[in-house]
């Protein structure tokens, strides 16, 4: 719309500036062919009168030449002819209007004619013609009132104005249609389109009718928009597939985790089982007390209770869960997971400890996730830790300041520190350096993958965190999972 008024004004403002200019040069010109008439007319009755006066002053005396003048002026109705004296400026009937000197060339006899204003302010165009009555130099004087010019000026304006008007009033309606029709429309549904697109919405092109420049702009907008779509669906497509591997590589690692936990857990049920086999063989053998019975019957209960809770944690760990945030006491997930690897940690002589805090440490995670890095980190752990060492797990929170991104300022923040620290081994430098890389291990083949780390790291990042890592070779390796402490709209544990 504001393209279409801005061509209109351009437009106009051309089209008043022809018009006037043309209007200006074809009054002025027809006021001056006007002006060449009344002088013109003047000259040929000026000129006829002159013998004829002449020779009635000459014959008959000047009372009968006046009276001719005088009869001549009755029958003129707009040009006063009077008869002057060339050389009186004494200001009576016979004294020319004109400055008497600027007549001089009249009595030489010379026609003049000029432009006069009397003291009432009227103009007149004055013409005097030379007429030969004896010594004394006589002339008539022709006035003829130029306010017919003027009033003929005014009305060739004034239709000059009305037919500017009706030009413009037509050019503006018919541009302002036009524009409306051929610009304005189009440019607005250009510009929703755009609107839509930079809100993300790729569907529903435009359609403009006709083969002009805006339709051209309208085709590419289209083209464009199907283009990104395209790309948007391939990323969209290429996304979910990523997170699909990244999910079968996360639960292949849980598996493995299972496999290595299985024989611990084997273990741990093998003395709940012989005291239920042992209780069982009691009671059918017929020898107890109604009493007896029971409490057997109970003591059996518990230990199956005890087993079915050792084979829920284990199928709890390896099940495949889909990402689900919520607000989750970390220590929980500390307790739970030292829980599941204590029979690992006993299979291989390291004392587990787990530094209890009474007050709740909670944070926005996905609890699954947490727990899969946390027992990567306590596996590798107990792996790398002799017989009789120590792993420590411990939840504080800290103030740190985030390893640095490229491009992005990083500033000291509350976190959650989530460490396991332990008396092993350490890891060699060659190692560390490439720690958190895919297939990295230096564990036998079907001990290691090399993958533990690596997603312990994309979990972790994808948390808002990041992980630190120091080791000394022959001392032990502490390995700190930091969390953020705040997160926007996470809901509560349920
Ligand atoms: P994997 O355990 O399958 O080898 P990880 O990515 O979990 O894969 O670990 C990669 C390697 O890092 C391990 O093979 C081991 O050499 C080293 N490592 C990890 N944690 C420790 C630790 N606490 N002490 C010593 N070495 C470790």
């Amino acid at each position: 719309m504001k393209l279409t008024l801005k061509l209109m004004f351009a437009i106009i403002a051309l089209i008043i500036v022809m018009l006037g200019t043309d209007a200006v040069l074809s009054v002025q010109r027809e006021s001056d062919f006007l002006q060449k008439e009344l002088q013109n007319k003047a000259y040929r009755v000026g000129n006829a009168m002159k013998e004829l006066v002449a020779d009635a002053w000459r014959r008959q005396g000047p009372d009968v030449a006046l009276a001719l003048i005088q009869a001549a002026n009755e029958s003129e109705t707009l040009t006063i002819i009077r008869w002057v004296w060339l050389d009186d400026a004494s200001g009576d009937r016979f004294t020319p209007q004109a400055p008497v000197d600027r007549l001089k060339p009249v009595a030489r006899g010379e026609v003049v004619a000029m432009h006069y204003q009397d003291r009432s302010g009227t103009s007149k165009l004055l013409t005097y013609i030379k007429v030969n009555v004896g010594q004394r130099p006589g002339a008539l004087e022709l006035a003829e009132p130029l306010n017919v010019v003027d009033s003929f000026v005014r009305i060739s304006i004034y239709r000059k104005i009305a037919l500017a008007a009706i030009v413009v009033g037509a050019i503006l309606a018919v541009t302002l249609l036009l524009g409306i029709w051929l610009v304005g429309w189009p440019l607005k549904r250009l510009t929703d389109k755009a609107r839509r697109v930079g809100a993300g919405e790729l569907t529903g092109p435009i359609e403009l009718r006709g083969r002009d420049e805006l339709s051209e702009l309208a085709l590419t907008l289209n083209q464009m928009c199907e283009r990104l779509a395209e790309s948007q669906l391939r990323e969209r497509k290429e996304t979910e597939a990523r997170i699909a591997t990244i999910e079968q590589l996360r639960h292949a690692d849980r598996l493995r985790t299972v496999g290595q936990l299985a024989s611990g857990v084997a273990h741990e049920l093998g003395t709940p089982l012989n005291v239920v086999t042992g209780r069982a063989s009691l009671i059918t053998s017929g020898r107890l007390n109604a009493e007896a019975i029971v409490e057997s019957a109970g003591i059996i209960k518990s230990q199956a209770e005890r087993m079915t809770n050792i084979i829920r944690k284990l199928l709890d760990f390896s099940r495949t869960g889909t990402s689900h945030r919520v607000q989750v006491d970390l220590m929980m997930i500390v307790r739970e997971t030292s829980q599941i690897l204590e029979p690992l940690s006993r299979k291989h002589g390291v004392e587990l400890i787990v530094v209890d805090h009474p007050e709740s440490q909670s944070a926005c995670v996905d609890a699954g996730q947490i727990q899969q890095v946390l027992t990567n980190l306590i596996v590798n752990a107990i792996q790398a830790t002799p017989e009789s060492g120590r792993v420590t797990i411990d939840v504080t929170r800290e103030r740190r300041q985030p390893p640095p991104t490229e491009g992005e300022r990083v500033y000291e923040r509350d976190v959650f520190c989530l460490s396991v620290t332990d008396t092993g081994h350490g890891i060699a430098d060659d190692v560390r350096q490439r720690l958190f890389e895919p297939f990295v291990t230096t564990k036998d083949v079907g001990q290691g993958t090399g993958l533990g780390l690596s997603i312990a790291y994309g979990i972790v990042h994808e948390h808002g965190g990041w992980i630190e890592v120091e080791s000394e070779v022959g001392h032990g390796s502490r390995f700190q999972v930091f969390l953020p402490t705040e997160s926007e709209s996470c809901p509560d544990e349920s």
